[in-house]
């Protein structure tokens, strides 16, 4: 028992301080909750958290939280107080307000070109029908001599030059 307390007090086991525990100016034990999360080669991370949730909010936090999901919530204590530190008024909040806006934006680009789609579709399947209705009045591929006296399909004609065709043939 003395001879881990002499580790600790020397130097932790061989382990250099956590970046918390050096922040703070005191002995980093062997089972401190900041170590895992904040190590010494990263001040800049336990700095910004501390600066944003105070210390022993941060452990405090941790401790409120399994342990597999520690990692986790160091990332996401780390991320807020970062934004937090670029925003100091809106923080996350500002981030997810702006993020919000350009997903709304895009949203509305994304109708809007929905919409010309729809429109140019439309217009590209009304010629379509056009061109099919044109190319029956003339004639089409579809040659008059295929067409014998049937009277009821004439009606389908209605090029005019086809039903003078039609007329020179049967008169
Ligand atoms: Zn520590």
């Amino acid at each position: 028992m003395s001879s881990n307390q002499n580790q600790n007090q020397n130097q932790n086991g061989g382990r250099s301080r956590c970046a918390g525990c050096k922040f703070l100016r005191r002995r980093c034990a062997q089972d401190c909750i900041l170590a895992p999360y904040f190590p010494p080669n990263n001040p800049h991370r336990f700095a910004s958290v501390h600066k944003v949730f105070g210390a022993s909010n941060v452990t405090k936090m941790l401790q409120a939280v399994p342990e597999e999901m520690r990692g986790k919530a160091a990332d996401s204590m780390s991320y807020e107080a970062s934004i937090r530190v670029q925003d100091p008024v809106y923080g996350c909040a500002g981030m997810i307000y702006q993020l919000q806006n350009q997903i709304m934006e895009v949203q509305s680009q994304i109708d809007i070109v929905k919409g010309k789609t729809a429109f140019y579709s439309a217009q590209q399947h009304q010629q379509q029908q056009q061109q099919i209705e044109i190319g029956v009045g003339d004639g089409g591929g579809l040659g008059f001599g295929d067409f014998h006296g049937v009277d009821d399909q004439f009606l389908l004609w209605n090029g005019l030059a086809g039903v003078q065709h039609l007329e020179d043939k049967f008169n």
